[in-house]
């Protein structure tokens, strides 16, 4: 391979030379006068080496082949200088000069200047006319050189105007907002130390590499070159002539692109894209310029890491606010229901899943709601045997990023498909008040700082939870009876004034029954007072059996209890008396290891039928049940106008 390689270079240099040598040997046939000899064969035979030149600078495209046409232009010039025999035609050497330095690089400029005292060698040796040639000799080079300087001016000029014009319409591409001030700046210092024709920054954005910034919005990104080979090595690749490599560029625009500077922009030691500086010249960019780049690619680095961590910080914020937004609507609500529906819609905000919210109770598990999925009927579950289980014993959340290969189901329930889970348990102190469940279709949807802030969110619903619990137990207690567990006294008023209110909107009958426990006093004085209260105790449970909870039955006070029959007309309430003083007579209640049993009375009264204000239907039932007592007690009385009369 190498061998090979040495071969081409040898069969490379060998046909240069043979380019060269016609050149040398009209040279020759200019030191021998040739011009003047035999001009016809001379002048033809050049102008067909000029022409040949000039083709193949055209069509190779190298300086090589431009320079050679230069000198033999140059070589035709000394040639009729010569044939023609006119000293003064040497001042044809200016011009010549000049257009090569107006239109050719330096280097170019240098190679015909050093060429002019060549083409002279005869005049300056040979002929004696040393001082005049050594004078037009120096002319040419102040020629040269002020044209070199004037050219140089007028191409910073130029550059810099162009690099204001670019600079001034710098365009963001492939964003939807414009690039950042900042990188704008930094582009713009590079086309102002750099002097290219263009820069561009190419970044990956979802895995891609694409345009972010460039001062030619007509740049656009191929698959494969230059920039990509930067990145791919992590270092920067310079190439001072494109025309000498085989590979494509690896990106397109307007302009002609010679020479290329790519810088990968890396942070740490992730590559975030690429800067690129271009020119049209070969050999635009030195040593410095490349530092410069490097330098300028890791400063777009720095404000691509301040971008990431600033948005990092705005997303922790916004994160924090939903926190502290959905934190405070818990801690305001003291109802259970609320607690629960605001602690879904936080989660929800925080991570838009699929959520089932669980609250212990007794053995099992309720579920008080969902979302992202219909809930099934049942409201009741055990989650024995599920992952929700799993992380309720070992009393921490879990977050399962991809639940294939769990054998357990996440629920006892289908809640959708589950790629992924994240379960956090509701612990207050060491009781479980419940768990929150939430599911995704998706694996691994949530990140770190997610879970962080749904084990916060929960962390305050598990005080809520607990807040509205001892408030509701706290409500509980100030409308029940501490002795019964019936309504109390006072509740059951309430509940009268509403069922009578209700009556007024939509007039449908109910029956009110007041229930006197017969003899009470005898199981006081026989058995003791704690006997009665087991006694009163058992009483009020059948009461709450046999009877609908919307019934609200109440203790009325002392052994009396009350109860109010929604929609019953009198014919009801004495079925459902009946059956009550039935259920109580054939009971045996234990108290204090004797076996008790004891009878009721029952007095009823029914609205409209018998009264319509709340003290006459109390009054009627009063009555009904005095009458009971007073015709034998263990029966049920319904009031009728007989009765008021007695
Ligand atoms: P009857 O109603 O059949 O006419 O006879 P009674 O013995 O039940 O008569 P009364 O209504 O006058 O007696 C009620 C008794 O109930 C008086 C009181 O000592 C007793 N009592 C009231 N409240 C309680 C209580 O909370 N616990 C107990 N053990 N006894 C109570
Ligand atoms: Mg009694
Ligand atoms: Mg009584």
């Amino acid at each position: 391979m190498t061998h090979g390689f040495c071969r081409e270079r040898i069969m490379k240099r060998f046909k240069s030379l043979l380019v060269v040598l016609p050149l040398f040997v009209f040279f020759l046939g200019l030191v021998f006068r040739i011009p003047s000899r035999v001009p016809v064969l001379w002048f033809s035979l050049l102008v067909a080496a000029i022409l040949f030149y000039a083709i193949a600078s055209r069509v190779k495209k190298r300086k090589f082949f431009t320079i050679l046409t230069l000198l033999s232009t140059g070589l035709f010039i000394a040639g009729f200088i010569e044939f023609s025999g006119l000293t003064w035609l040497h001042m044809a050497y200016i011009p010549y000069v000049l257009l090569v330095a107006v239109f050719f690089p330096p280097l170019t400029l240098l190679i015909v200047s050093l060429s002019i005292p060549f083409l002279e060698v005869r005049h300056l040796f040979y002929e004696g006319r040393l001082h005049e040639e050594l004078s037009l000799l120096g002319f040419v080079a102040i020629t040269s050189a002020v044209a070199f300087l004037w050219r140089q001016k007028s191409s910073i000029q130029m550059t810099r105007a162009k690099t204001a014009d670019s600079v001034s319409d710098l365009k963001g591409k492939g964003l939807d907002k414009e690039p950042d001030d900042e990188i704008k700046d930094i582009l713009k210092t590079v086309m102002f130390t750099v002097m290219p024709d263009a820069v561009s920054l190419f970044l990956f954005s979802g895995g891609e590499l694409s345009v972010r910034c460039s001062t030619d919005d007509s740049v656009e990104l191929l698959a494969d070159g230059i920039p990509q080979e930067a990145i791919a090595r992590r270092q920067t690749v310079v190439l001072n002539s494109v025309r000498k490599r085989n590979s494509p560029l690896g990106y397109i625009r307007r302009g002609r692109v010679s020479s290329v500077v790519a810088s990968p922009v890396m942070d740490g030691r992730f590559v975030l894209g690429v800067l690129v500086a271009d020119s049209r010249r070969t050999g635009a960019f030195t040593g410095a310029d490349v530092k410069a780049v490097e330098l300028f690619s890791n400063q777009i680095a720095r404000v691509l890491q301040r971008q990431r961590i600033h948005a990092e910080i705005e997303r922790s914020h916004t994160g924090l606010k939903v926190l502290h937004d959905e934190s405070s609507r818990l801690i305001t609500s003291l109802d259970l229901d609320s607690v629960v529906q605001n602690t879904i819609e936080g989660v929800r905000r925080i991570a838009p899943l699929s959520i089932a919210f669980f609250l212990k109770s007794d053995r099992s598990y309720e579920l008080m709601g969902t979302h992202g999925f219909d809930p099934p009927d049942k409201r009741k579950f055990s989650l024995r045997n599920t992952v929700a289980e799993v992380a309720l014993k070992n009393r921490q959340q879990m977050y399962v990023s991809n639940t294939r290969g769990y054998k357990l189901p996440i629920l006892p329930f289908d809640a959708g498909s589950v790629a992924s889970t994240l379960i956090l348990p509701l612990f207050y102190e060491e009781e479980i008040l419940g768990v929150v469940v939430l599911l995704s279709g998706e694996i691994n949807p949530l990140s770190s700082y997610q879970i962080e802030l749904l084990e916060v969110l929960c962390n305050q619903a598990t005080i809520s939870l607990k807040n509205a619990m001892l408030h509701a137990e706290i409500k509980r207690k100030a409308i029940t009876d501490g002795l019964t567990g019936l309504f109390n006294h006072r509740h059951f008023q309430e509940k009268f004034n509403k069922e009578l209110n209700r009556f007024k909107r939509f007039p449908r009958p109910f029956s009110l029954l007041l229930i006197d426990i017969d003899y009470f006093k005898k199981i006081n004085d026989t058995y003791g007072h704690p006997a009665g209260d087991a006694v009163l105790k058992g009483v009020a449970r059948i009461i709450k059996k046999t009877l609908r909870d919307i019934d609200v039955p109440a203790r009325y006070g002392g052994e009396e209890f009350a109860t109010i029959l929604v929609g019953a007309d009198k014919q009801e309430a004495v079925r459902t008396a009946e059956r009550l003083r039935t259920n109580i007579m054939t009971a045996e209640f234990d108290a204090e290891g004797n076996k008790i049993s004891v009878t009721v009375s029952v007095g009823i009264a029914t609205c409209p039928e018998d009264a319509k204000v709340k003290e006459d239907i109390i009054d009627r039932a009063d009555k009904a049940l005095y009458h009971a007592k007073e015709t034998g007690r263990n029966k049920v009385v319904a009031w009728t106008e007989t009765l008021g009369k007695a």
